[in-house]
C-alpha cells in the first residue's frame, strides 16, 4: 500500500499565491503544501519588479525591496523619463522574499514533491504526488490550484484547457555596480517585438536585464531576441552596462483574458493559475500575496460563503480592470516599432501618476473616457481615409 497522508487542504505550488493561502490558515485546519523544486525561491522564474507602497503595505521586509526613483523609456527613437518619486518601484530580492513568506506558512512544507494527479470520492480528493523516487497519496477535503501557468490541479481534473497564450520571459542578472542604483529602463519596439525589455538594478548592486514575448504572436524564442539585443547597439543608447557574469532567470506567465470563476467544488485556484498578474505589465507578486492571503483567511473560516465572499471581492476588483488592461495587451502586441515611437511620444504628454496607473492596471473613470475617445477618433478617421 502507498504511504496515505491525510489533511484538510492541499496546497499545490510554493510560489507567492501558495505561500501566502498557506500563512493565513488559522491552526485547526490542517494542510499540506507541495512544491515541485527542491527549494523555495529557486530557481527564480520573475524580475521581481513592484510597488514601494505595496510592499510596505503587504509587510515585505524593507531590506528585501530595492527603491528605484526614476524609469527610462525607450522606444526605437523615442525616450521618456519618467519620474516614479510619487510612487516609487522596489525590486524585490525575490528568493529572500520566497522565503520570507515560506517563513510564515502554517502548511507541512514538502518541498521536492510534485503533484500528479488528483480523483474526486465523497470526501473530497485523493492526490498522486512524487518526491524523488517515491510516489504516495495525499486525502484532502480541498485542493488549492497555485501552480502557477500549469494550472496542475484543474487540468488534472480537466477543468480548463492548457494557456494557448502566454508571456514568456528570460533575464541576465549581473553585478552592475556602476549602474545608477535608482534607475530602471523599459524598452519596446524592434528589440522585443510582441513584448517588453526591462533592466531592473537590485538589492545587492545587480542589473536585471530581461525580455519577453507574448506567444503565439511571436514565433521569436526571447534567447533569440536577447542575443540580437546584445549586438544591436541599443544598450549603449540606453546607457546599459553589457551583461558579463550573468546567471539566467526565465520563466512563463499566462496572457489570456481573466475568468474570474475561481471555485470548482472543492478546487480554488488562485495566482498565475487564475491569471491574476496585471495584463498591461504582467506584474503578479503583489496580486498573489493579496489574493492568497484573502483565501487563507476565506479557508480558514470554512464556510461556502466566505470562499464565495472572496471570490466576489477578486471579480469585483480584477474583472473589468483586467478586462481593459487585456485590450491594451493585445493591442500592444500587434504594434510596429512606429506604433511605439508613437505611443513613447504620447507617454511625455500625461501626467506621470496617470502613466503609473496605466503600469498598476488601474484604470480610472477619467482615463477609460479619454480611451474611448481616443479609439473613437481612431476609428472615425480610418472610416474617412477608407471613403
Ligand atoms: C519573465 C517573467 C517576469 C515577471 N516579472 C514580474 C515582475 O517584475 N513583477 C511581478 O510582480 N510579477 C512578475 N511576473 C509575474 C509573477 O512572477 C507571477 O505572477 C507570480 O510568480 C505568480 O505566482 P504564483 O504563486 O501564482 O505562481 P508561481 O510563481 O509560478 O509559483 C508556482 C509554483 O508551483 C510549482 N508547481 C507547478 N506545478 C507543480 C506541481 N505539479 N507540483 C508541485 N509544484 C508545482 C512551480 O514550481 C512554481 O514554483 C513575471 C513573470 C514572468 C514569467
Amino acid at each position: 500500500m502507498p504511504e496515505r497522508v491525510e489533511t484538510e487542504i492541499l496546497i499545490v505550488g510554493g510560489g507567492p499565491a501558495g505561500l501566502a493561502v498557506s500563512s493565513r490558515l488559522p491552526d485547526f485546519v490542517s494542510s499540506v503544501l507541495v512544491h515541485q523544486d527542491r527549494k523555495i525561491g529557486r530557481p527564480v522564474r520573475t524580475s521581481g519588479g513592484c510597488w514601494r507602497s505595496d510592499m510596505d503595505r503587504l509587510g515585505i521586509p524593507a531590506e528585501l525591496a530595492h527603491t528605484v526613483t526614476h524609469a527610462d523609456i525607450y522606444s526605437d527613437n523615442e525616450h521618456h523619463s519618467l519620474d516614479l518619486s510619487s510612487n516609487p518601484v522596489a525590486v524585490l530580492d525575490v528568493t529572500g522574499v520566497y522565503r520570507w513568506l515560506a517563513c510564515g506558512t502554517r502548511s507541512d512544507l514538502r518541498c521536492g514533491t510534485k503533484f500528479l494527479s488528483t480523483v474526486r470520492n465523497d470526501r473530497g480528493f485523493v492526490s498522486r504526488v512524487r518526491a524523488g523516487q517515491q510516489e504516495y497519496e495525499i486525502a484532502s477535503r480541498k485542493i488549492v490550484d497555485a501552480s502557477g501557468w500549469h494550472c496542475a490541479v484543474l487540468r488534472s481534473l480537466k477543468l480548463c484547457e492548457p494557456v494557448d497564450r502566454t508571456g514568456i520571459g528570460i533575464e541576465y542578472e549581473f553585478p552592475a555596480s556602476d549602474h545608477d542604483p535608482e534607475r530602471a529602463v523599459l524598452f519596446f519596439g524592434s528589440a522585443t517585438p510582441t513584448g517588453y525589455g526591462w533592466a531592473f538594478p537590485t538589492t545587492s548592486a545587480a542589473l536585471r536585464l530581461g525580455v519577453g514575448v507574448i506567444k503565439p504572436e511571436s514565433e521569436q524564442s526571447p534567447k533569440d531576441l536577447m542575443v540580437r539585443l546584445l549586438e544591436s547597439g541599443a544598450l549603449e543608447r540606453m546607457g546599459l552596462p553589457e551583461p558579463s557574469n550573468y546567471h539566467l532567470n526565465s520563466g512563463i506567465l499566462p496572457s489570456i483574458p481573466f475568468e474570474s470563476s475561481l471555485l470548482f467544488d472543492g478546487v480554488i485556484r488562485v495566482g498565475d493559475s487564475a491569471n491574476m498578474a496585471t495584463p498591461t505589465l504582467g506584474e503578479g507578486i503583489r496580486i498573489c500575496i493579496e489574493q492568497g492571503r484573502a483565501l487563507g483567511e476565506a479557508l480558514g473560516k470554512n464556510t461556502p460563503a466566505a470562499l464565495l465572499s472572496w471570490e466576489r471581492s477578486v471579480r469585483r476588483r480584477l474583472a473589468l480592470q483586467y478586462r481593459i488592461g487585456f485590450a491594451a495587451n493585445q493591442r500592444a502586441a500587434s504594434y510596429a516599432p512606429s506604433d511605439w515611437d508613437r505611443s513613447v511620444a504620447r507617454m511625455k504628454t500625461l501626467p506621470p501618476e496617470e502613466l503609473i496607473r496605466f503600469f498598476r492596471n488601474e484604470f480610472s473613470g477619467g482615463m477609460i473616457a479619454r480611451r474611448g475617445a481616443q479609439a473613437l477618433r481612431r476609428r472615425l478617421r480610418a472610416a474617412v481615409s477608407r471613403s
